[in-house]
């Protein structure tokens, strides 16, 4: 296979989607771009700003008038990328658990989703970029040369982010990251509009009992078809 210029990964909470596509990109030397935290970033706003995100017309007007950036990161604290939410860095503010319980409801705001498309879209017109998230292969680049959907069961899902937050020296329980986990699956492959599926051409790579050295094995050799 020609390089693709676009690398569409998608794949449910936690199953492996950043790493395998940060690995992918730092070896093609491709932006690694995830869109989660776009979304993260415009909830995060919401909670800050409004009293609820239940109004769907005020959180898409919000969403409309933020600031996001996104940066490679300058700072080595374990972070993917650096985000600027209006100018402030608030890269660990997005995986506070009131905004992993918020984010799929704002995320599924057609306005929400109509703002956010139109960044991805800008910046993965420039090509070399590995995009992440749950509907860049089926809605935002449905043209992109190679997409891949990672699976993994919920529970294996749930322990890695365990780890990851334990990593990080924050308290966790299992039963209750378990259950955002379930949650989010839910309204994000349920939702009206780009609901989390694998696009027709999607090629499905499973997570579970595999190391992520193996996962990226199998990544790779996609490129050789
Ligand atoms: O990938 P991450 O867990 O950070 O994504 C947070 C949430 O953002 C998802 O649960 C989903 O509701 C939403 N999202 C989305 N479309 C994307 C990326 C993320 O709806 N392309």
């Amino acid at each position: 296979m020609k390089l693709p210029t676009i690398i569409a990964i998608d794949g449910p909470a936690a199953s492996g989607k950043s790493t395998l596509a940060e690995r992918m990109a730092a070896k093609l030397s491709y932006l690694y771009f995830d869109t989660g935290v776009m979304y993260r970033a415009v909830t995060l706003a919401a909670l800050d700003k409004l009293s609820s995100v239940d109004d769907e017309s005020v959180v898409t007007r919000l969403a409309n008038e933020i600031c996001i950036d996104v940066h490679v990161p300058e700072i080595m604290d374990g972070r993917k990328n650096t985000v600027l939410l209006d100018g402030v860095d608030v890269t660990w503010r997005l995986h506070e658990p009131r905004v992993d319980s918020n984010v799929s409801k704002v995320s599924a705001y057609a306005g929400v989703r109509i703002a956010m498309t139109e960044q991805q879209r800008s910046i993965g017109s420039r090509g070399a970029v590995v995009m992440v998230g749950r509907d860049i292969g089926t809605v935002v680049f449905p043209n992109a040369e190679l997409k891949i959907y990672l699976e993994a069961s919920a529970e294996e899902r749930a322990r890695r982010r365990c780890l990851e937050m334990e990593a990080r020296g924050e308290k966790v329980n299992y039963a209750e990251i378990l259950a955002s986990i379930r949650r989010r699956d839910q309204i994000d492959s349920s939702r009206e509009i780009a609901p989390l599926r694998p696009a027709e051409d999607a090629v499905q790579l499973d997570s579970d009992n595999k190391s992520i050295d193996s996962v990226f094995d199998e990544a790779m050799k996609l490129l050789d078809r």
